[in-house]
C-alpha cells in the first residue's frame, strides 16, 4: 500500500502522514456553533472530515476524533434571550438538528462529541496556567493572551504580524486592551448577559480557548491531526496554538489540514452573505441525502468546490450508475468460471484508488478509477465475457469503495422520511421495496451482513417482512 500524505498547513508541504503512536490516530475537528442550522458549506467540511477518518480507519488506524459544539457565543446569546429561553434549551434544538443532518449523511459519530459549556473548568483551568507562564492579563474583567509573549504567532497562517499590528492601530481605542492583536480568553459578562462564576471571575470563555482545552482533555497535549475550514487558519487555529503551545511548551498539532470552501457564484457560501441552502431546503426540493455526500466528497478537499443545481444533478446520476452496476453484479446470472484477467483488472482498480486517496485524499481520482472499472466490467458483461467467479473481486473494490464514500445503501427514502419529508403513514412503496430488497441481496452477496440486516430490520419498523426462499430469492408481504 502507499505511503499516507496529507498537505500540512503548518509546513506548507505534502507530508508523509506518521502518526505518534503507530496504530492510532487522534484528531480534533472544529465543530458547528450551534445559532442555527449548519449549511452546506459548513457540510463540506464535515464530509471530508467523515472520508479522513474513514480513510485512515480503512488503513488500519484506530481513530479517536473530537468534535466541539460551540453552544455559548454573543449571536446565541443574542438569539436565545429573543427567543425567550435558556442557552440550553436554545442550542439543545439545533444540535438535534446537527445530529440529525450528520446520520442523513452517513457521518460516523466522533468518539467525543465535546459542548463548549460543559467544559468551563476545562478552560478556566487552562487560562490560569497561562497566567502562572506570565501569558495573560485582565482589563475590565476581561482576560487576554498578550501575543508578544508567544514570539512564534502567525507560524501556522503566516500572518504578517508587525504589518497585523501597524494597520490595525488606528482602532485601539475601541478596544481595552493593550494591543489589537491580544484575544479574548475570557470575557466578562455584559448586564443582563448569561454568565459562569469561576475561579478567574464571572464570565465566559472565548471561542478559542474552548477549543484548545477540550482537544487537550481528550487527546493529550499533543495531537496528529487538527482541521477545520480554511477559514478558521487565522484567527482560531493560530490563537489555538498560542494557548495551547504557551501553556504546555509541547506541539500541539502535528499535522494541519484545512478544508477549502465551497462556493455558489464563486462566493464563499456562509451565513452573513445569505447564499446559504441548508440540507433541509434541499431536501425539501427533492434532493437525495446520497447526491449531496457524493457531490461533497467528491471534489478533493483542498480545491474549491462551485456549488450548482447541475452539480448536485451530476452526482445523483453518478450514484444511481454505481447502485444499478452493483444490483447488475448481485443479480446477474453469468457463465460458470472466473478470469484471471478480470481478477487482475479488479486489483488494478483497487490499487489505483488506494494510491489516490493515500495522496492527500484525492477523492476525485479514486472515483474514476472506480468508474472505470465499471466502464470496463459492463462492456465484459455484455460481451458475455463476465464470468460468475469474477464478481467477487469486483465487489471487494466497490465495498472498499463504499467504506469510504458510503452512497451504496438505497437508503435514501427511509433517511428523508425520517426527518420529516416525504411520504409517511403510507408507508414505503412496493417500488421501494423492490429496491431495498434487491439492495440486501446485493449487500448479502458481498457478504455485508451489517448492511443487509439494516435494510431488514429498517423494512421489519416499517411492517414489512422478508423470507428468504429455498432457491436464494426473496419474497416480501406486509404485516
Ligand atoms: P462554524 O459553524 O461557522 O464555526 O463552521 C463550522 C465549520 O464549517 C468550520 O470548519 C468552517 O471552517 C466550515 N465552513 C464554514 N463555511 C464553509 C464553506 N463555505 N465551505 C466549507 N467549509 C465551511
Ligand atoms: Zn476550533
Amino acid at each position: 500500500m502507499s505511503e499516507i500524505q496529507f498537505h500540512n498547513t503548518l509546513s506548507g508541504r505534502t507530508e508523509p502522514f506518521v502518526p505518534l503512536v503507530p496504530s492510532a490516530v487522534s484528531i480534533y475537528t472544529c465543530g458547528p456553533t450551534v445559532y442555527d442550522f449548519a449549511h452546506i458549506g459548513n457540510f463540506r467540511t464535515f464530509v471530508f472530515q467523515d472520508v479522513l477518518r474513514r480513510y485512515l480507519k480503512s488503513r488500519g488506524f484506530r481513530v479517536v476524533q473530537v468534535m466541539n459544539l460551540t453552544d455559548v457565543d454573543d449571536r446565541i446569546i443574542q438569539k436565545s434571550a429573543a427567543a425567550g429561553v435558556s442557552i440550553r434549551d436554545y442550542t439543545d434544538k439545533y444540535i438535534q438538528a446537527f445530529l440529525d443532518d450528520r446520520r442523513a449523511l452517513n457521518l460516523e459519530p466522533p468518539e467525543h462529541l465535546a459542548r463548549a459549556t460543559e467544559h468551563i473548568e476545562d478552560m478556566v483551568a487552562l487560562i490560569q496556567r497561562l497566567t502562572a507562564k506570565g501569558f495573560t492579563y485582565t482589563s475590565e474583567g476581561s482576560t487576554y493572551f498578550r501575543i508578544s509573549k508567544f514570539p512564534a504567532y502567525g507560524k501556522l497562517s503566516k500572518i504578517d504580524v508587525a504589518g497585523m499590528q501597524a494597520g490595525a492601530r488606528v482602532d485601539m481605542d475601541r478596544y481595552d486592551k493593550d494591543n489589537v492583536r491580544d484575544f479574548a480568553l475570557w470575557k466578562a459578562p455584559k448586564p443582563g448577559e448569561h454568565f459562569w462564576e469561576t475561579a478567574i471571575g464571572p464570565g465566559r470563555p472565548g471561542w478559542h480557548i474552548e477549543c484548545s482545552a477540550m482537544a487537550m482533555k481528550y487527546l493529550g497535549e499533543t495531537l496528529d491531526i487538527h482541521s477545520g475550514g480554511v477559514d478558521l487558519t487565522f484567527p482560531h487555529h493560530e490563537n489555538e496554538i498560542a494557548e495551547s503551545e504557551g501553556a504546555t511548551g509541547k506541539p500541539f498539532v502535528r499535522y494541519w489540514l484545512h478544508a477549502e470552501h465551497l462556493l455558489v457564484d464563486h462566493e464563499k457560501m456562509s451565513k452573513s452573505v445569505g447564499n446559504f441552502a441548508t440540507l433541509r431546503e434541499l431536501f425539501s426540493h427533492g434532493q437525495k441525502p446520497s447526491s449531496v455526500r457524493f457531490l461533497l466528497a467528491s471534489v478533493p478537499y483542498r480545491r474549491q468546490l462551485n456549488f450548482t443545481p447541475e452539480s448536485l444533478q451530476g452526482a445523483a446520476g453518478s450514484v444511481d450508475r454505481l447502485r444499478t452496476f452493483v444490483a447488475r453484479l448481485a443479480t446477474g446470472k453469468f457463465p460458470a468460471g472466473a478470469s484471471p484477467a478480470m481478477a487482475a483488472r479488479a486489483a488494478k482498480a483497487r490499487e489505483e484508488f488506494d494510491e489516490s486517496l493515500s495522496d492527500d485524499l484525492n477523492t476525485a481520482q479514486a472515483l474514476a478509477a472506480i468508474f472505470d472499472l465499471v466502464r470496463d466490467v459492463n462492456i465484459a458483461i455484455d460481451r458475455g465475457e463476465f464470468l460468475e467467479g469474477d464478481a467477487a473481486p469486483v465487489m471487494g473494490v466497490l465495498e472498499s469503495f463504499d467504506a469510504i464514500f458510503a452512497v451504496l445503501l438505497d437508503d435514501d427514502a427511509e433517511k428523508l422520511r425520517a426527518l420529516g419529508f416525504g411520504k409517511d403513514s403510507a408507508g414505503p412503496s412496493d417500488a421501494e421495496i423492490d429496491a431495498l430488497v434487491a439492495e440486501r441481496q446485493a449487500a448479502r452477496k458481498r457478504r455485508d451482513f451489517a448492511a443487509s440486516d439494516r435494510i431488514r430490520d429498517q423494512l421489519a419498523a416499517q411492517g414489512i417482512l422478508l423470507e428468504d426462499s429455498r432457491d436464494g430469492g426473496v419474497r416480501w408481504k406486509r404485516k
